[in-house]
């Protein structure tokens, strides 16, 4: 019965590595298995099912018609463009009628032309990644539509909108959700070990974009139940809130650094001026921390930019990892990133420094036959105690940053304290910050 998030699939397959060349072959040899089983068990789920079934020309007629729809939404966001990187879109809500509502098998090949229209007018990326979503996607539909045909034996729109039949589409249409979801978070973890699964399949603005699809496709699926002529009434406002989608991506792409996946330094600035005025008003403490990669000019003469750039987004996806999700941190240029650490005091800054300088140190990232380590330096500073404002805080920074580098790189500074009066010296000797 059930399918929803396609957008869900092409978005997380997005997150898979790219190679420069024969970039299947140049992913871990157990994540070309698994990409490999997968698309070979979709592939003989078609054959298996498609020699079972009997086509009917009624429901070869809404399956093109379900399509047809779904490429009109393609077509109708296309020109808006798409955000950089990972996107979603809704296009379950004409997956899950075709699962719902027709034999299994087209549920199994309804990716196929989306994906083939989303490759060729929208976004060229690795072939490997379509047919390994469209497999995913379909297989997850194709379960779905087994378990909802083998409880509902005759779908229409008036039986779909009653009790028994809806509640069993909408299970289906989660099993769905689930089944892909699970899947492409497989592939995700191979591809990169270190991927949290909380990451790959927790995050509440996708679940809440899963809930829509859902229930967006199982209406759609009772309207076409009702008369595929319908689906004139269902198309617009499924066009409508794809295209209020893909507006607010762009938004929130344009708060990102491309290359790392962090905030870029205006949206870092904004938001770090909104936490300083919210602890100034509220008495709390708060840390600023500028890290910056040691001798990162090496490592771009000795292999190249672009895997320069995959250290970038490695060191990015490292620090990201060991803060809070509170914690603000962007790409303030080149290889320096900035750090904001809500109700921190000199304490917590250190440690949280500390952890990120060992955590960096400690990753290998593999290009060809090598492992590229870096290690970091940070300025850490505290507020009240180095400055008041966001200027003072990074000027603090920065100058910490800079002693961490005359004394020998790969280790955490603050800012030296200015000389005590005579007075004070006498109870404070060594004039370092306590
Ligand atoms: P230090 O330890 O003193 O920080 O030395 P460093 O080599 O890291 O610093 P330096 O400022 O000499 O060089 C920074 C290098 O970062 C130079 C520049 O080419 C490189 N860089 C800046 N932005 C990017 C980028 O987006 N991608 C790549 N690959 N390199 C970048
Ligand atoms: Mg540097
Ligand atoms: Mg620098």
């Amino acid at each position: 019965m059930t399918a929803s998030g396609e957008i869900a699939v092409e978005s997380r397959v997005g997150m898979l590595p790219l190679a420069d060349r024969w970039p299947l072959l140049a992913q871990p040899t157990a994540l070309v298995l698994y990409l490999c089983a997968t698309v070979g068990l979709a592939v003989g789920a078609v054959g298996y099912l498609g020699v079972s079934t009997v086509f009917r020309w009624s429901e070869l007629l809404t399956f093109v018609a379900l399509m047809a729809c779904g490429a009109v939404c393609i077509e109708a966001t296309r020109r808006l463009g798409m955000p950089a990187g990972v996107s979603r879109d809704l296009l379950s809500a004409w997956w899950l009628p075709v699962a719902l509502l027709l034999p299994p098998v087209y549920a199994l090949l309804a990716p196929l032309p989306l994906q083939f229209l989303l490759q060729i007018r929208v976004r060229a990326t690795v072939l490997y990644r379509r047919v390994f979503s469209s497999a995913a996607i379909g297989l997850a539909a194709g379960v779905a539509s087994v378990v909802f045909h083998a409880g509902v034996k005759d779908p229409t729109g008036q039986a779909l909108g009653s009790g028994g039949p809806l509640a069993l589409a909408v299970a289906c249409a989660v099993s769905f959700t689930v089944l892909n979801t699970a899947l492409i978070a497989i592939a995700l973890h191979m591809a990169d070990p270190d991927t949290r699964w909380r990451d790959v399949l927790w995050d509440r603005e996708r679940v809440l974009l899963d809930v829509v699809e859902l229930c967006l496709g199982v209406l759609v699926a009772i309207t076409c139940g009702l008369s595929p002529v319908l689906l004139v009434l269902t198309l617009p406002p499924v066009v409508l809130l794809q295209r209020s989608l893909l507006h607010a991506q762009l938004k929130a792409a344009a708060r990102m650094d491309a290359k790392t996946g962090l905030l870029n330094a205006t949206a870092w600035q904004r938001e770090a001026d909104t936490e300083i005025v919210r602890a100034r008003r509220t008495g709390e403490t708060l840390a600023l921390l500028i890290v910056d990669i040691d001798h990162f000019k090496r490592v771009n003469d000795t292999y190249g930019h672009l895997v320069g750039d995959q250290v970038l987004a490695g060191v990015a996806t490292a620090l990201r990892s060991q803060l809070r999700d509170y914690d603000v941190v962007g790409r303030f240029g080149g290889e320096e990133f900035v750090v904001l650490l809500p109700r921190a005091d000199v304490g917590e800054a250190r440690r949280v420094a500390e952890r990120l300088r060992t955590r960096v140190g400690r990753m290998a990232i593999p290009v060809d036959e090598a492992m590229i380590s870096v290690t970091i330096s940070a300025g850490v500073a505290i507020m009240t105690v180095h400055g008041d404002d966001l200027i003072e805080l990074l000027a603090a920074a920065d100058l910490a940053l800079y002693r961490a580098k005359e004394l020998g790189r790969d280790r955490i500074c603050l800012p030296v304290a200015p000389a005590p009066p005579p007075r004070a010296r006498a109870d404070n000797s060594d004039g370092a910050i306590p």
